[in-house]
Protein backbone atom coordinates (compact mmCIF):
# COMPACT_ATOMS: atom_id res chain seq x y z
CA UNK A 1 0.00 0.00 0.00
CA UNK A 2 1.49 3.36 -1.11
CA UNK A 3 1.73 5.82 1.51
CA UNK A 4 0.72 9.22 0.87
CA UNK A 5 3.16 11.39 2.64
CA UNK A 6 1.27 14.47 4.82
CA UNK A 7 3.01 17.75 4.81
CA UNK A 8 0.51 19.32 6.19
CA UNK A 9 0.61 17.26 9.17
CA UNK A 10 4.39 17.23 9.26
CA UNK A 11 4.49 20.85 9.22
CA UNK A 12 2.13 21.19 11.77
CA UNK A 13 4.32 19.25 14.39
CA UNK A 14 7.12 21.46 12.91
CA UNK A 15 5.06 25.02 13.78
CA UNK A 16 4.66 23.11 17.30
CA UNK A 17 7.97 22.83 18.03
CA UNK A 18 8.84 26.29 16.96
CA UNK A 19 6.08 27.62 18.99
CA UNK A 20 7.53 25.96 21.99
CA UNK A 21 11.28 26.96 20.79
CA UNK A 22 9.61 30.64 20.72
CA UNK A 23 8.24 30.54 24.40
CA UNK A 24 11.78 29.33 25.33
CA UNK A 25 13.45 32.70 23.71
CA UNK A 26 10.16 34.70 24.94
CA UNK A 27 11.23 32.87 28.24
CA UNK A 28 14.76 35.14 28.01
CA UNK A 29 13.35 38.17 27.45
CA UNK A 30 13.99 37.51 23.36
CA UNK A 31 11.15 37.72 20.94
CA UNK A 32 12.27 36.86 17.27
CA UNK A 33 11.52 38.68 14.03
CA UNK A 34 11.10 38.50 10.69
CA UNK A 35 11.01 41.03 8.10
CA UNK A 36 10.01 40.38 4.77
CA UNK A 37 10.94 42.79 1.89
CA UNK A 38 8.65 42.99 -0.96
CA UNK A 39 8.75 44.41 -4.07
CA UNK A 40 6.07 43.28 -6.40
CA UNK A 41 2.99 43.63 -7.11
CA UNK A 42 2.71 40.20 -8.12
CA UNK A 43 -0.64 38.53 -6.56
CA UNK A 44 1.10 34.85 -5.95
CA UNK A 45 4.22 36.79 -4.76
CA UNK A 46 2.32 39.39 -2.41
CA UNK A 47 -0.22 35.63 -0.98
CA UNK A 48 3.19 33.94 -0.37
CA UNK A 49 4.44 37.20 1.73
CA UNK A 50 0.71 37.74 3.13
CA UNK A 51 0.74 33.70 4.06
CA UNK A 52 4.38 33.72 6.12
CA UNK A 53 3.43 36.93 7.68
CA UNK A 54 0.49 34.87 8.99
CA UNK A 55 2.71 31.86 9.86
CA UNK A 56 4.95 34.03 12.09
CA UNK A 57 2.35 35.10 14.28
CA UNK A 58 0.63 31.96 14.81
CA UNK A 59 3.65 30.65 16.08
CA UNK A 60 4.43 33.91 18.27
CA UNK A 61 7.06 35.31 15.67
CA UNK A 62 7.06 38.86 15.45
CA UNK A 63 6.97 40.75 11.38
CA UNK A 64 8.28 43.81 9.88
CA UNK A 65 7.25 44.59 6.76
CA UNK A 66 8.85 46.30 3.88
CA UNK A 67 6.90 47.00 0.71
CA UNK A 68 9.16 49.13 -2.37
CA UNK A 69 6.98 50.23 -5.78
CA UNK A 70 8.44 47.53 -8.49
CA UNK A 71 9.36 50.44 -10.38
CA UNK A 72 11.68 52.09 -7.61
CA UNK A 73 15.44 51.84 -8.39
CA UNK A 74 17.06 49.12 -7.42
CA UNK A 75 19.20 51.13 -5.13
CA UNK A 76 16.26 51.35 -2.52
CA UNK A 77 15.86 47.69 -2.03
CA UNK A 78 20.11 47.79 -1.41
CA UNK A 79 19.31 50.35 0.84
CA UNK A 80 16.31 48.60 2.67
CA UNK A 81 18.43 45.36 3.27
CA UNK A 82 21.20 47.30 4.77
CA UNK A 83 18.70 48.92 6.97
CA UNK A 84 17.53 45.63 8.26
CA UNK A 85 21.14 44.14 8.35
CA UNK A 86 22.00 46.76 11.16
CA UNK A 87 18.15 46.36 12.88
CA UNK A 88 19.47 44.59 16.03
CA UNK A 89 15.65 44.09 16.76
CA UNK A 90 15.22 41.85 13.05
CA UNK A 91 16.56 38.04 13.24
CA UNK A 92 15.29 37.08 9.60
CA UNK A 93 15.45 39.28 6.43
CA UNK A 94 13.78 37.56 3.49
CA UNK A 95 13.41 39.25 0.15
CA UNK A 96 10.38 38.00 -2.05
CA UNK A 97 11.50 36.51 -5.08
CA UNK A 98 11.10 36.93 -8.09
CA UNK A 99 12.40 40.82 -7.73
CA UNK A 100 11.82 43.04 -10.91
CA UNK A 101 14.34 42.77 -13.74
CA UNK A 102 16.34 45.69 -12.87
CA UNK A 103 17.14 44.45 -9.90
CA UNK A 104 20.41 42.21 -9.52
CA UNK A 105 19.09 39.39 -7.68
CA UNK A 106 22.58 38.08 -7.13
CA UNK A 107 23.66 41.12 -5.18
CA UNK A 108 20.34 41.30 -3.35
CA UNK A 109 21.28 37.35 -2.01
CA UNK A 110 24.57 38.77 -1.26
CA UNK A 111 23.29 41.64 0.76
CA UNK A 112 21.92 39.81 3.15
CA UNK A 113 23.71 39.57 6.57
CA UNK A 114 24.14 35.85 6.44
CA UNK A 115 23.18 35.19 9.81
CA UNK A 116 20.06 37.07 8.83
CA UNK A 117 19.93 35.00 5.58
CA UNK A 118 16.87 32.73 7.19
CA UNK A 119 16.43 31.42 3.31
CA UNK A 120 20.15 29.85 3.70
CA UNK A 121 20.96 31.36 -0.07
CA UNK A 122 23.78 33.98 0.67
CA UNK A 123 26.06 32.22 -0.83
CA UNK A 124 28.50 31.98 2.66
CA UNK A 125 25.60 29.94 3.84
CA UNK A 126 25.28 27.80 0.48
CA UNK A 127 29.34 27.22 0.71
CA UNK A 128 28.92 26.09 4.38
CA UNK A 129 26.34 23.96 3.91
CA UNK A 130 28.81 22.01 1.57
CA UNK A 131 31.52 22.21 3.63
CA UNK A 132 29.33 20.48 6.15
CA UNK A 133 29.33 23.65 8.55
CA UNK A 134 25.55 24.35 8.09
CA UNK A 135 24.30 27.64 9.56
CA UNK A 136 20.69 27.57 7.95
CA UNK A 137 19.44 25.12 5.70
CA UNK A 138 17.58 26.29 2.51
CA UNK A 139 13.56 25.99 3.31
CA UNK A 140 12.66 23.39 0.68
CA UNK A 141 15.27 21.11 0.54
CA UNK A 142 15.59 21.26 4.30
CA UNK A 143 11.21 20.66 4.59
CA UNK A 144 12.24 17.49 2.07
CA UNK A 145 14.67 15.91 4.51
CA UNK A 146 12.02 16.08 7.37
CA UNK A 147 9.41 14.55 5.49
CA UNK A 148 11.69 11.85 5.18
CA UNK A 149 12.52 11.79 8.11
CA UNK A 150 9.12 11.84 9.43
CA UNK A 151 8.11 8.90 6.30
CA UNK A 152 10.80 6.84 8.02
CA UNK A 153 13.18 6.92 5.25
CA UNK A 154 16.44 6.78 5.72
CA UNK A 155 18.56 8.09 2.77
CA UNK A 156 21.64 6.21 4.21
CA UNK A 157 23.05 3.75 1.54
CA UNK A 158 20.11 4.56 -1.22
CA UNK A 159 20.41 5.59 -4.88
CA UNK A 160 19.04 9.31 -4.75
CA UNK A 161 18.31 11.20 -7.87
CA UNK A 162 17.37 14.79 -7.58
CA UNK A 163 15.63 16.45 -10.73
CA UNK A 164 16.30 19.88 -10.88
CA UNK A 165 19.87 21.77 -9.81
CA UNK A 166 18.64 25.61 -8.95
CA UNK A 167 20.21 27.44 -6.59
CA UNK A 168 17.00 27.26 -4.22
CA UNK A 169 16.37 23.26 -4.33
CA UNK A 170 17.99 21.43 -6.52
CA UNK A 171 21.46 21.87 -5.63
CA UNK A 172 21.21 22.01 -2.09
CA UNK A 173 18.95 19.40 -1.73
CA UNK A 174 21.70 17.30 -3.46
CA UNK A 175 24.25 18.72 -1.33
CA UNK A 176 21.63 17.68 1.93
CA UNK A 177 21.43 14.33 0.65
CA UNK A 178 24.89 13.77 0.46
CA UNK A 179 26.48 15.38 3.77
CA UNK A 180 27.74 12.51 6.00
CA UNK A 181 25.08 13.52 8.64
CA UNK A 182 21.57 11.77 9.60
CA UNK A 183 19.56 12.64 7.02
CA UNK A 184 21.94 12.24 4.32
CA UNK A 185 24.58 9.48 3.48
CA UNK A 186 22.54 8.82 0.21
CA UNK A 187 24.62 8.06 -3.33
CA UNK A 188 23.08 11.14 -5.20
CA UNK A 189 22.88 12.11 -8.86
CA UNK A 190 21.61 15.35 -9.99
CA UNK A 191 19.57 15.48 -13.97
CA UNK A 192 18.97 18.39 -15.43
CA UNK A 193 17.48 19.89 -18.49
CA UNK A 194 20.64 18.43 -20.55
CA UNK A 195 20.81 15.11 -19.18
CA UNK A 196 20.69 12.00 -21.29
CA UNK A 197 18.42 9.89 -20.72
CA UNK A 198 16.21 10.95 -17.60
CA UNK A 199 14.48 8.23 -17.31
CA UNK A 200 16.74 6.05 -16.89
CA UNK A 201 18.70 7.75 -14.27
CA UNK A 202 15.20 8.20 -12.94
CA UNK A 203 14.57 4.68 -12.55
CA UNK A 204 17.63 4.21 -10.24
CA UNK A 205 16.42 5.79 -7.99
CA UNK A 206 15.40 5.09 -4.21
CA UNK A 207 14.28 8.13 -3.48
CA UNK A 208 13.44 10.78 -6.43
CA UNK A 209 13.27 14.59 -5.49
CA UNK A 210 11.70 16.13 -8.58
CA UNK A 211 12.04 20.04 -9.08
CA UNK A 212 12.01 20.68 -12.42
CA UNK A 213 9.19 22.69 -12.53
CA UNK A 214 6.97 20.64 -15.12
CA UNK A 215 3.64 19.83 -14.49
CA UNK A 216 3.24 15.91 -14.23
CA UNK A 217 6.94 14.99 -16.30
CA UNK A 218 7.33 11.99 -14.16
CA UNK A 219 5.00 9.18 -14.89
CA UNK A 220 5.08 5.90 -13.93
CA UNK A 221 7.43 4.47 -16.60
CA UNK A 222 10.26 6.72 -14.72
CA UNK A 223 10.08 5.77 -11.47
CA UNK A 224 11.35 1.99 -9.75
CA UNK A 225 9.15 0.10 -7.90
CA UNK A 226 8.48 0.79 -4.74
CA UNK A 227 10.57 4.75 -5.29
CA UNK A 228 9.96 7.17 -2.30
CA UNK A 229 9.09 9.67 -4.41
CA UNK A 230 8.91 13.47 -3.39
CA UNK A 231 7.55 16.20 -6.05
CA UNK A 232 8.72 19.52 -5.62
CA UNK A 233 7.49 21.05 -8.37
CA UNK A 234 4.50 23.66 -7.92
CA UNK A 235 2.46 24.39 -11.25
CA UNK A 236 -0.48 26.62 -12.39
CA UNK A 237 -2.19 24.32 -14.71
CA UNK A 238 -5.16 26.11 -16.84
CA UNK A 239 -8.32 23.46 -15.79
CA UNK A 240 -9.57 23.46 -19.27
CA UNK A 241 -6.31 21.96 -20.04
CA UNK A 242 -6.83 19.57 -17.89
CA UNK A 243 -9.18 17.47 -19.97
CA UNK A 244 -12.31 15.72 -18.79
CA UNK A 245 -10.47 12.94 -16.97
CA UNK A 246 -9.51 15.57 -14.11
CA UNK A 247 -6.16 15.91 -13.07
CA UNK A 248 -2.78 14.37 -12.51
CA UNK A 249 -2.78 15.35 -9.41
CA UNK A 250 -4.83 16.34 -6.08
CA UNK A 251 -7.28 19.24 -7.50
CA UNK A 252 -7.67 22.24 -4.99
CA UNK A 253 -11.49 24.04 -5.14
CA UNK A 254 -10.23 27.35 -4.33
CA UNK A 255 -8.15 26.90 -7.17
CA UNK A 256 -10.31 25.51 -9.51
CA UNK A 257 -12.59 29.01 -9.51
CA UNK A 258 -9.96 30.95 -10.43
CA UNK A 259 -9.64 28.46 -13.38
CA UNK A 260 -6.84 26.89 -12.36
CA UNK A 261 -5.11 24.33 -10.51
CA UNK A 262 -1.91 23.52 -8.98
CA UNK A 263 0.04 20.27 -10.07
CA UNK A 264 3.41 18.71 -9.38
CA UNK A 265 5.73 17.38 -11.27
CA UNK A 266 5.20 14.18 -10.99
CA UNK A 267 1.96 12.31 -12.49
CA UNK A 268 0.54 11.36 -9.35
CA UNK A 269 -2.27 9.17 -10.42
CA UNK A 270 0.16 6.24 -12.30
CA UNK A 271 3.19 6.86 -10.15
CA UNK A 272 1.35 6.01 -6.46
CA UNK A 273 0.50 2.82 -8.37
CA UNK A 274 4.56 2.24 -8.44
CA UNK A 275 6.09 4.31 -5.59
CA UNK A 276 6.27 2.58 -2.04
CA UNK A 277 5.62 6.37 -0.80
CA UNK A 278 4.85 9.51 -2.53
CA UNK A 279 4.11 13.44 -1.61
CA UNK A 280 1.30 14.90 -3.28
CA UNK A 281 0.35 19.03 -4.38
CA UNK A 282 -0.46 20.44 -2.64
CA UNK A 283 -0.59 18.84 0.89
CA UNK A 284 3.30 18.13 0.70
CA UNK A 285 6.43 19.58 0.30
CA UNK A 286 4.75 23.32 0.23
CA UNK A 287 3.90 23.71 3.98
CA UNK A 288 7.26 22.39 4.58
CA UNK A 289 8.67 24.99 2.95
CA UNK A 290 6.78 27.44 4.67
CA UNK A 291 7.32 25.87 8.31
CA UNK A 292 11.20 25.60 7.72
CA UNK A 293 11.32 28.94 7.06
CA UNK A 294 9.68 29.72 10.82
CA UNK A 295 12.11 27.03 12.08
CA UNK A 296 15.01 29.21 10.14
CA UNK A 297 14.18 32.76 11.94
CA UNK A 298 13.90 30.64 15.42
CA UNK A 299 17.52 29.45 15.13
CA UNK A 300 18.43 32.86 13.74
CA UNK A 301 17.19 34.06 16.77
CA UNK A 302 18.73 31.81 19.24
CA UNK A 303 21.84 32.49 17.10
CA UNK A 304 21.99 36.09 17.49
CA UNK A 305 21.45 36.36 21.09
CA UNK A 306 22.81 33.19 22.06
CA UNK A 307 20.18 31.58 24.09
CA UNK A 308 19.87 28.08 23.21
CA UNK A 309 16.46 26.86 22.02
CA UNK A 310 15.66 22.87 21.59
CA UNK A 311 14.54 22.96 18.21
P1 LIG B 1 14.08 26.44 -11.76
O1 LIG B 1 13.34 26.76 -13.01
O2 LIG B 1 15.02 27.44 -11.18
O3 LIG B 1 14.93 25.10 -12.00
C1 LIG B 1 14.37 24.02 -12.66
C2 LIG B 1 15.42 22.95 -12.84
O4 LIG B 1 14.81 21.84 -13.49
C3 LIG B 1 16.59 23.38 -13.69
O5 LIG B 1 17.78 22.89 -13.15
C4 LIG B 1 16.30 22.75 -15.04
O6 LIG B 1 17.45 22.37 -15.76
C5 LIG B 1 15.55 21.50 -14.65
N1 LIG B 1 14.64 21.07 -15.69
C6 LIG B 1 13.71 21.81 -16.32
N2 LIG B 1 13.06 21.07 -17.24
C7 LIG B 1 13.62 19.84 -17.21
C8 LIG B 1 13.41 18.65 -17.93
N3 LIG B 1 12.48 18.57 -18.89
N4 LIG B 1 14.17 17.59 -17.63
C9 LIG B 1 15.10 17.64 -16.66
N5 LIG B 1 15.35 18.76 -15.93
C10 LIG B 1 14.62 19.83 -16.22
O7 LIG B 1 12.98 26.00 -10.70
P2 LIG B 1 13.04 25.87 -9.11
O8 LIG B 1 14.13 24.95 -8.72
O9 LIG B 1 13.00 27.20 -8.48
O10 LIG B 1 11.63 25.19 -8.84
C11 LIG B 1 11.31 23.91 -9.37
C12 LIG B 1 9.86 23.63 -9.11
O11 LIG B 1 9.63 23.59 -7.71
C13 LIG B 1 8.87 24.68 -9.64
O12 LIG B 1 7.67 24.04 -10.00
C14 LIG B 1 8.62 25.57 -8.43
O13 LIG B 1 7.38 26.22 -8.50
C15 LIG B 1 8.65 24.54 -7.35
N6 LIG B 1 8.99 25.05 -6.03
C16 LIG B 1 8.23 24.55 -5.01
C17 LIG B 1 8.51 24.92 -3.73
C18 LIG B 1 7.70 24.32 -2.64
O14 LIG B 1 7.67 24.85 -1.56
N7 LIG B 1 7.04 23.18 -2.89
C19 LIG B 1 9.56 25.90 -3.41
C20 LIG B 1 10.35 26.29 -4.55
C21 LIG B 1 10.05 25.88 -5.83
P3 LIG B 1 18.54 23.46 -16.31
O15 LIG B 1 19.33 23.84 -15.08
O16 LIG B 1 19.34 22.68 -17.28
O17 LIG B 1 17.76 24.59 -16.88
Amino acid sequence: MTEIIDGNAVAESVRGDVAAAVDELEAAGVTPRLATVLMSTDPASETYVSMKQNDCEEVGIATADAELDPEAPAEELYDTIEELNADDDVDGVLVQMPTPDHVDSGRVLRSLDPEKDVDGLHPENIGRLVAGETRYKPCTPHGVQVLLEEAGVDPEGKEAVVVGRSRLVGKPMANLLIQKAEGGNATTTVCHSRTADLAARTREADILVAAAGVPGMIDASMVKDGAVVVDVGINQVDVSEQGSEGSQTKSDEADNEKGYELVGDVDFESVRETASAITPVPGGVGPMTRAMLLYNTVTAASLRSGVDVSL
